[in-house]
């Protein structure tokens, strides 16, 4: 029997479930974006969880294998040789100190041993890494893993939308319950599904609050800034220095340098001057060249983050017929595709090695007494 399906949001999370909730022909997939603020094109775009600072189990767990999903993903999607999408390209970590260093090659041998998609691991010298990456002048000793990968969200996502018969670029004003599913409304339609999938980010409460829930989604602004290098270094690795920023460059030549977290400015999407100034300033210490080069592109985006700093997906009680996913902050690139495809899992009744997770959308979505 055929199942009707809308998801709402086509961020990384919405797009990879209705890749993959499209691939069984008896189910209608519908995809709502609007795009605004979208975060999933505005990432840089690091694929390099295994050696972060975060101490939960889950979410490190649901971060390395959403990495290693990356190449299943790019199978399926039949684009794992597009490598201006995504490209193991390696990435180079930085300490304050050689002590640091060293604790940090510890956990990266130790986390190997679970995690083989790390790689091979290495020292580099400063030496090492400005001949290889000329226009670079690091003064310490780096950490290599060759298995960190970068990838363009938007491209990401536009392949994953040419797949799919049916996307509407609108925003959704309403959703409500009926018998049978549910219906929702843009400012010039309505419609009605069997199953519900929010994958909407930052604006998850937009939807949630008129029908009476408390939702614990904050909206993050993030900046990020591109400029030009002089010389091309095909392939280099993402740069991870001490310190805010990071630092991606591309195989035409351009630099991403980003980004800001900054949790005070709501759905602000407009441009901060001073602060992208700063990203070129921290950047120019390490890439001299750059004191002498414009910011030629800037991107804002939203990202979404709960109290605890920690993503949420799965069922609402009370809430028949839903699935929710959000929170995923800084880290959604990285656990977004393995996030949406466990949504598709679930909804096609097939069981996943997330399923602890089913039921965290209750820790943060509660209903009002009102
Ligand atoms: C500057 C920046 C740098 C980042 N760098 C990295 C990185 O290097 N590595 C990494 O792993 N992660 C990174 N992230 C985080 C990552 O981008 C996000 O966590 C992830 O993309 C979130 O995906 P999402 O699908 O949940 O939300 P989004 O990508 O925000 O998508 C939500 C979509 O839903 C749409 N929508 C919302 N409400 C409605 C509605 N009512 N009707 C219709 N459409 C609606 C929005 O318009 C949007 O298009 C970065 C984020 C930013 C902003």
């Amino acid at each position: 029997m055929t199942k009707n399906i809308i998801i709402i949001g086509g961020g990384i999370v919405g797009a990879t479930t209705a890749f993959y909730l499209a691939q069984n022909k008896e189910n209608n997939v519908l995809l709502f974006d609007e795009g605004t603020g979208r975060a999933t094109s505005a990432a840089v775009g690091i694929i390099s969880p295994w050696l972060s600072q975060r101490r939960n189990k889950d979410w490190y767990f649901l971060a390395k294998e959403g990495a290693a999903f990356y190449e299943t993903l790019l199978n399926d999607l039949d684009i794992s040789n597009q490598t201006e999408l995504y490209e193991k390209t390696g990435t180079l970590l930085y300490k304050k100190t050689p002590t640091l260093l060293d604790k940090l090659e510890k956990l990266a041998y130790k986390r190997l041993k679970q995690a083989p998609t790390i790689g091979k691991i290495s020292r580099k010298s400063s030496n090492d890494v400005h001949r290889a990456l000329p226009f670079f002048h690091p003064i310490d000793e780096a950490l290599f893993i060759t298995g960190g990968a970068r990838v363009d969200g938007a491209k990401l996502i536009q392949a994953q939308k040419k797949s799919l018969a049916n996307v509407i670029e609108e925003k959704v004003t309403t959703i409500a319950p009926t018998n049978s599913g549910w219906t929702l409304a843009t400012d010039t339609q309505q419609f009605h599904c069997d199953e519900l999938i929010l994958a909407c980010g930052a604006w998850l409460p937009e939807l949630l609050t008129p029908l009476g829930y408390d939702v614990d989604i904050r909206p993050q602004k993030g900046q990020l800034i591109e400029c030009q290098l002089e010389d091309r270094v095909k392939h280099a690795p993402v740069i991870m220095p001490v310190g805010e920023i990071d630092l991606m460059p591309l195989n035409d030549g351009r630099l991403l340098i980003g980004a800001t977290h900054e949790n005070d400015q709501g759905y602000d999407l407009t441009p901060d001057w001073n602060k992208l100034a700063l990203l070129k300033q921290e950047a120019t210490e390490l890439i001299p060249e750059l004191a002498e080069t414009k910011i030629m592109h800037y991107r804002v985006g939203t990202r979404a983050y709960t109290s605890d700093f920690l993503p949420f997906f799965g069922e609402v009680d009370g809430l028949k017929n839903i699935w929710v996913a959000s929170g995923l902050g800084s880290s959604g690139l990285t656990t977004g595709p393995i996030i949406g495809k466990t949504l598709a899992d679930w909804i096609s009744g097939i069981d996943t090695p997330f399923d602890s997770y089913r039921k965290t959308p209750n820790q943060y979505i509660t209903k009002t007494n009102d």
